[in-house]
């Protein structure tokens, strides 16, 4: 029954999981017993014991939504699961595209259901012991119903519309689908900060006074328009502060967790808005959606090109081929090339956090601010100061904070 697509299969999803715990094991060994120097002011011995200790907590915890996770996929898959799921739908006598639709929901809800004791237990286990976690029960099961509501708004009629085009529009059915999904992504780019993002979060305006006066004097010395600056209730759900710039053209917006504002100074502040504003003066954000919708042209086009593969479907015990099964199918075989994909756009990632840096640095003239927000974002958060190299290239969109504050302070001594 294994064939060359089964292989391939089960060899990215094995290789994928044994990645992950590998490189989990060298993060963990590449602790050190004292914070690295220059870190000392923010993490005195006590706090560099805790940042280990949820290091290690949450690697012991991750490994287990994984093994779960690929469990449920190898037990589906070779106890015939999907023949089975397939044949009931099919004994419904719907349409192929709504007996798609209901496949492939089964599938992401079976899933989302199974993971659902482990977000539980992140939440109200590991952060609540590190005294992070803010999240009511209220909260906790009202984000879940969201996105469970948007996933379906969302998610079921696209899906519904990529397997009538796959069903019907022959051999360029990849390119209306790429066509539909691209323009709909730009479309939420406008939607998402307007009306998806407020479904979670209070944006409210920044309050009158000195932090707003700076902030608003900073970005009309760089040209920056800004008219939407908001700080979010982030307090709702962590006690991890954070800050980010989302939307395009009118709808974009620089919104700043209120557990931000709390702990830090005007001019750190102002660092961090200028390190978002950097993102967006240099094109990071735009190129980087391209990118990503190139991306998806890519995965659409492979799709393309498999559904029609008998062995495909046999692969995996199905005895009717179908534009859903095979779907599925091929995003399971996807699994390494999204994993190099992925691999680049963090590498990308981390070289615009640099950049983004640099340009509050010199826009700023205050490279010490920002590298003072960063060490306490750090801080406040526990972060692991000695990840591994292999870690950082698998896992992280952002630098360790060690080397971004280095290459700041750096600046700090030789302005440009
Ligand atoms: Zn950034």
């Amino acid at each position: 029954m294994l064939n060359v697509y089964g292989m391939i299969a089960l060899a990215a999803l094995l290789g994928e999981f044994m990645l992950g715990v590998w490189v989990d094991l060298l993060n963990l060994r590449a602790m050190r017993p004292d914070p690295p120097p220059g870190f000392e002011d923010v993490y005195d011995s006590e706090r560099y014991r805790r940042s280990q200790e949820y290091t290690r907590a949450r690697a012991a915890f991750a490994i287990w939504p994984r093994a779960v996770g690929l469990a449920l996929v190898l037990v589906v898959w070779f106890a015939g699961g999907f023949e089975a799921l397939d044949r009931a739908l099919r004994a419904l006598e719907m349409s192929p595209t709504l007996t798609g639709v209901f496949f492939i929901g089964t599938l992401v809800a079976g899933r989302a259901v199974m993971m659902l004791p482990f977000r539980y237990y992140s939440t109200f286990v590991i952060e609540e012991r590190f005294n992070f976690n803010k999240s009511t029960l209220g909260t906790f099961f009202s984000d879940q119903l969201k996105f469970l509501l948007l996933g379906s708004l969302i998610g079921g009629p696209l899906l519904a519309l990529v397997l009538v085009l796959f069903e019907r529009g022959g051999s360029l059915a990849w390119l209306y689908c790429f066509a539909a999904i691209a323009s709909l992504t730009l479309l939420l780019q406008f939607v998402a900060p307007a009306f998806i993002m407020p479904m979670f979060n209070r944006f409210s305006p920044l309050d009158e006074g000195a932090l707003r006066d700076s902030i608003f004097g900073y970005a009309k010395s760089v040209g920056f328009p800004l008219s939407k600056l908001f700080v979010i209730d982030g307090s709702r759900r962590s006690n991890k502060a954070n800050a980010f710039f989302t939307g395009f053209g009118r709808q974009k917006r620089i919104a700043l967790f209120d557990t931000l504002v709390e702990r830090h100074s005007v001019e750190e502040l102002v660092g961090v808005v200028a390190h978002e504003i950097g993102h967006y003066k240099m094109k990071h954000i735009a190129r980087s959606m391209v990118l990503s919708i190139a991306q998806m042209g890519l995965m659409l086009w492979l799709l393309g090109f498999f559904l029609g593969s008998q062995p495909l479907y046999s692969a995996f015990g199905i005895s009717e081929p179908s534009v859903y099964t095979g779907l599925v199918f091929c995003s399971l075989l996807y699994t390494p090339v999204d994993l190099l994909l992925s691999l680049f756009m963090s590498a990308r990632s981390r070289k615009h956090e640099y950049e983004a840096d640099r340009y509050a640095a010199q826009t700023t003239g205050k490279p010490e601010a920002l590298a003072a927000a960063l060490k306490k974002l750090a801080a406040d958060s526990l972060s692991n100061l000695t990840p591994h190299p292999a870690y950082v290239f698998l896992h992280h969109s952002h630098p360790p904070v060690t080397e971004r504050v280095a290459a700041l302070l750096s600046m700090a001594r030789s302005p440009q």
